[in-house]
């Protein structure tokens, strides 16, 4: 099933929101197939963020980053890279719609409380930079049948 990486960034841990939006997460049927606390530098943040290294903000971003450790999490589900996303919400907080994360738990462009993989092709390659194989787990919970009917795991995004 698909997999995306979500990254429950300083502005969510410092403001202790950690367990707000996981729960959000298990609330919607996702689910939780790794977890763990790490702290970011600056190398593998030129990696993650390869496409904003020479924009004006980058160090600050840095900074933000890296200012505690992250809870970097990998969560599956059937279309779970565009729901995630949704969930999200725009980037800038004091844009992004309510009912989304961003829109209801922040104000700012920067300290945006999650990040989310934008494709499944840059999920698996951004699940790959953050979790060792073993890291992430494969199992259904009994909850599974509830969540999903049989029609939703035959076609997808309908
Ligand atoms: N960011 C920022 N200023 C900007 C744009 C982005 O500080 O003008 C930060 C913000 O924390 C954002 C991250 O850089 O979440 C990655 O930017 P991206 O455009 O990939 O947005 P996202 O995919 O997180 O919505
Ligand atoms: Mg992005």
């Amino acid at each position: 099933m698909e997999k995306t990486l979500v990254i429950l960034k300083p502005s969510a841990v410092q403001r202790a929101l950690v367990g707000k939006v996981i729960d959000r997460f298990q609330q919607k049927g996702l689910t939780i197939a790794g977890c763990k606390m790490m702290q970011l530098d600056e190398s593998i943040l030129r990696e993650h963020y390869a496409h904003l290294v020479d924009r004006p903000f980058f160090p600050s971003l840095v900074e933000s980053m890296t200012v505690t450790p992250v809870i970097v999490m990998c969560l599956e589900g059937v279309d779970v890279v565009a729901v995630v996303r949704a969930m999200t919400g725009a980037t800038n907080s004091r844009v992004a719609a309510p009912g989304t994360i961003r829109g209801d738990l922040g104000m700012s462009g920067q300290e945006n409380i999650v990040h989310a993989s934008d494709s499944p092709e840059s999920a698996e390659v951004e699940l790959k930079r953050f979790f060792k194989p073993e890291e992430i787990f494969d199992y259904k919970t009994i909850t599974f049948t509830s969540i999903y009917a049989p029609d939703d795991l035959r076609a997808k995004k309908q």
